[in-house]
């Protein structure tokens, strides 16, 4: 049994009580996690309060601070194969996927690393000639990171990355499903050598840790990934401290493919960006709008493609789809595809639960041309299912497209330029990707808008987004100040 502690204050806690990790692929026990409660809350913000404040943090200067990111940017790289280990055993994505994304996670704190010493300030051109006016951009402070299970590497790069570039100290909260990944990652954050409360990393469970640390008074800043649901709490509970919030939330992303598009381009796209992550990705291509002269073919050569899918274990290099994180994952997407069906969607593939142990699920194609409210259509279903629907033309598919209250991603398949541009245009989502899908880089903002959160993370903005602006007067006159009261 392997054992994941708590970073507080620069060294490992074992926590108030430990819980158990499952490996989703055979549910058996494989680690005892360490978990925190309100003391240990307490303890880990009074420490992230401290080194914003204290020691040798604050006195750092920028470019120092980019040089520590790059020196853990560089541990990550190194540490890369068993990181991924990790987050296969104990989240059940695949090695596949998680070796090539952890490799790159790297690249996040790279590029936040060069951006520390070019957050600048500005100076004004006051009205008043005794007066230099200037705006010193500082650090906002203590941040909480919340993040879900699936990605958990990456999605704490696009928080830490800015968050520490711009001198913020940071609690990291892991999910209580698959935290050992993240648990492990700050053994690399303690040999990297920061000093001690600037990056903790904790886990817990929702109610006992999660809304503790986000309704703390020490928090200044909450940077949370997650569903809307938890959300909508994370916000109730920043009404307390009247923290500032940044929500990544999930999406209901339209993956549109018109009649004179790329078919193999569009179906390989479809297929990553349905299936892969076993469909566990915010950005998840779920609403497939293809045009009516082609969508036999489509549906045809999509399903032959999601027919040969490779499901196994997550740890062999030869899987392509490995199971969901949890059965309570499993369970909810199993009866939001029979609620569909229920309601008119047309099952073309999967839809069964499979015999066996772990969470496994199939690669399911919903026809729900005929059922637009199918409840596949609206909620996110964080798994390996496809709703599809035909479209007429551009109005139509436009129209099917922004019927939907997330707004994070979207994808047009298309070989028509201007129609391309048009449909950039009238999309409503924070990303739209032209004749691909799912590409991501740390020097490309990305989040969205309506149930799919604000604020957004990767490229500059990001980093500003951690800071405050100070105002600052100096008068510059030999004169003195005149006596008020004295009438001239
Ligand atoms: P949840 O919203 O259930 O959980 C997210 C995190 O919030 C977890 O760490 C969870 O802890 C914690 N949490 C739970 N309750 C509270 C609370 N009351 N206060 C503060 N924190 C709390 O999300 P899921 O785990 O179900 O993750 C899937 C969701 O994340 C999907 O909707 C998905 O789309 C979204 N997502 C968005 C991404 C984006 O960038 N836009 C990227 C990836 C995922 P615990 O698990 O311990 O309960």
């Amino acid at each position: 049994m392997e054992r994941f502690d708590l970073y507080i204050d620069g060294a490992f806690h074992p926590g108030v009580a430990r819980f158990d990790s499952r490996d989703p692929a055979t549910g058996e026990v494989w680690a005892a996690i360490a978990e925190a409660r309100e003391a240990e809350v307490d303890a880990v913000v009074a420490a992230a309060g401290r080194a914003f404040r204290q020691g040798a943090w604050p006195a750092l200067t920028a470019s120092a601070r980019g040089k520590l990111l790059l020196k853990l940017a560089d541990l990550i790289e190194t540490a890369a194969p068993e990181l991924a280990r990790l987050e296969t055993r104990d989240t059940g994505k695949i090695i596949r996927e998680t070796s090539a994304q952890i490799a790159y996670v790297a690249e996040y704190y790279r590029y936040y690393a060069g951006l520390a010493d070019k957050i600048e300030g500005a100076h004004l051109p006051i009205d008043k000639p005794d007066m230099e006016v200037w705006l010193r951009r500082e650090p906002v402070g203590v941040v909480a990171a919340i993040v879900p299970w699936n990605s958990q590497l990456f999605l704490s790069a696009v928080k830490l990355g800015p968050a520490l570039a711009a001198g913020c100290t940071v609690v990291l909260k892991a999910s209580e499903d698959g935290p050992a990944p993240l648990l492990a990652f700050a053994r690399l954050v303690h040999a990297a050598g920061f000093p001690p409360g600037v990056v903790n990393v904790i886990t817990g469970f929702g109610p006992s840790c999660g809304a503790v640390l986000t309704a703390h008074p020490g928090v200044d800043h909450i940077a949370f990934t997650g569903g809307p649901d938890t959300a909508r709490a994370v916000v109730r509970a920043s009404a307390e401290n009247l923290a500032r919030t940044s929500l990544e939330l999930g999406g209901k992303s339209p993956f549109i493919v018109f009649a004179d598009a790329d078919l193999e381009s569009a179906v390989n796209a479809q297929i990553a960006g349905i299936f892969a992550a076993t469909g566990q990705s915010c950005v998840a291509g779920s609403r497939l709008l293809v045009q009516n002269e082609i969508k036999d073919q489509m549906l045809a050569t999509l399903t032959a493609r999601a027919a040969k899918i490779v499901i196994g274990a997550p740890d062999d290099r030869a899987t392509e789809m490995g199971p969901l994180c949890t059965p309570r994952q499993r369970d909810r997407l199993h009866a939001i595809v029979e609620a569909s069906v229920a309601a008119g969607a047309v099952l073309i593939c999967g839809g069964q639960l499979p015999e066996g142990p772990g969470t496994f699920y199939p690669p399911t194609i919903l026809d729900c041309t005929n059922a637009p409210e199918a409840p596949c259509c609206r909620e996110e279903l964080f798994g390996p299912v496809l709703s599809v629907m035909g479209f007429a033309d551009e109005a139509e598919a436009l129209h099917l497209a922004n019927d939907t209250e997330y707004g994070l991603a979207s994808g047009v398949f298309t070989r028509d330029l201007t129609r391309a541009h048009r449909m950039i245009r009238g999309l409503r989502a924070g990303i739209v990707w032209v004749n691909t899908y799912r590409a991501v880089s740390p020097i490309a903002p990305f989040g969205g808008h309506g149930l799919s959160g604000h604020g957004r993370e990767g490229g500059l903005a990001a980093a500003l987004d951690y800071t405050t602006v100070k105002t600052v007067w100096l008068r510059i006159s030999e004169e003195p100040i005149p006596d008020p009261f004295v009438m001239r």
